[in-house]
């Protein structure tokens, strides 16, 4: 499942240190005071968030995340050993921050399932400048929205796909009813937390319960953001038949609520953004199939196990930040293998998605890489 292990050392890669622009790009003669130039990559894209997988378990089976068929019983999740302790992951993430992230996700697998979740969080809450956010499925914010709103979380996203009991438990295979993530979704909001929620959208699996969803949130703060059904790690049979492009679902929307275009907030946003006409609120569509935002990418990945990944689609491992750490790296080691890395980076896998054949190249599987 995972790919070739490949750490990169500085020693053994063109390494362009602190924060230099790539050759490739030029930067014009700025006058007076020089500000260090971002870090960019080979597209010219800054690096600006960082999201960190805490796990690569989950108490879910969504089919097209975590198929129950492969990661049953037998499936060997990684050994405590190998996941990235607290001080590792805030070390790494305040290396990020010093070369321009901005904005730090907590995600997995489940990231509420790793044991004392809100330490990490206050642990993180130390890094000047950062908005922490957490992606997770809910099932668990009844009991942590208060410790983790406490320790410091700005925000959370609740993954969400149908208000549809019996297409929900389906949909997360065990059986788990939809009103405990309301439930979690009214905890998160009772303690002062923005919330969002994220339904992945499957051509007849749940997109004829989409406009039920848009409603229960309109006229609330909660901005519901869709998702196309993305063909993300290998294992979940994805197909194109089952992607219902954005523009479809807009027009099924406005139809029974007006909508208008808003802004992007700031670049790199993925989500397209509407508002309803009547004032009731917005929505977002993340169109990552039909209409990629590549050229905004400005994310990286960290992995449970301490790897770097500049795309959602990766297929081979990315350098090592754990084993360097454990090795005795020092801060100015792993932020060169950072840099370097990021230097290096010119992923643009949805943008080429469409001139090869979708969905036949391995990738990382999502639970693992975070999403
Ligand atoms: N377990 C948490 C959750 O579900 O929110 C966090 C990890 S999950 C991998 C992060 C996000 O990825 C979720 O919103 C999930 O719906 C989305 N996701 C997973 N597989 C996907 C796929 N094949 N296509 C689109 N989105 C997907
Ligand atoms: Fe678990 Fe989230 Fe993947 Fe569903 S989408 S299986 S909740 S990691
Ligand atoms: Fe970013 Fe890769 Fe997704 Fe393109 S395909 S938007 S580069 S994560």
């Amino acid at each position: 499942m995972r790919g070739p292990f490949r750490p990169r050392r500085a020693e053994d890669t063109k390494v362009y240190t602190g924060c230099m622009p790539h050759p490739d790009l030029e930067f014009p003669e700025a006058e007076g005071p020089v500000e260090a130039p971002a870090l960019v990559d080979r597209l010219g894209r800054p690096l600006r968030d960082l999201r960190i997988s805490v796990t690569d378990r989950c108490n879910f089976r969504c089919q097209y995340c975590m198929p129950k068929e492969v990661f049953g019983p037998n499936f060997a999740f990684l050994p405590r050993s190998e996941i990235m302790t607290f001080e590792e992951i805030t070390r790494i993430a305040r290396l990020f921050a010093e070369r321009g992230v901005k904005k730090l996700r907590l995600t997995g697998g489940e990231p509420t399932l790793r044991a004392k979740i809100p330490t990490l969080v206050e642990m993180l809450r130390e890094i000047p400048d950062v908005d922490i956010a957490m992606t997770t499925n809910g099932t668990m914010l009844k009991t942590l929205a208060e410790p983790l709103q406490r320790a410091g979380l700005d925000r959370v996203t609740v993954s969400l796909d149908s208000l549809d009991d019996a297409i929900f438990r389906s949909m997360n295979d065990m059986d788990f009813p939809v009103a405990m993530v309301l439930e979690g979704i009214d905890a998160a909001a009772a303690v002062g937390l923005p919330v969002k929620i994220n339904a992945v959208v499957r051509r007849g699996v749940n997109d004829y319960t989409l406009l039920d969803l848009a409603r229960h949130f309109r006229g609330t703060p909660h901005i519901v953001r869709f998702i196309e059904f993305m063909d993300v790690g290998s294992t979940n049979g994805w197909k194109m038949d089952e992607v219902l492009p954005a523009a479809e679902l807009v027009k099924q929307i406005d139809a029974a609520f007006p909508l208008e275009p808003v802004d992007a907030n700031y670049t790199g946003e993925v989500a397209q953004r509407y508002r309803y006409r009547d004032g009731q609120g917005e929505i977002g569509f993340i169109t990552s199939v039909t209409q990629p935002f590549c050229g905004t990418c400005t994310r990286a990945r960290l992995s449970a196990e301490g790897s770097v990944y500049t795309c959602l689609f990766a297929s081979e491992a990315g350098a090592d930040l754990r084993a360097a750490m454990r090795a005795g790296a020092s801060d100015e080691d792993l932020g060169a293998l950072i840099d370097a890395t990021w230097h290096a980076r010119a992923d643009r896998y949805s943008e080429l998605r469409s001139a090869s054949t979708p969905g036949t190249r391995p990738h990382v599987e999502m639970s693992y890489i975070g999403g």
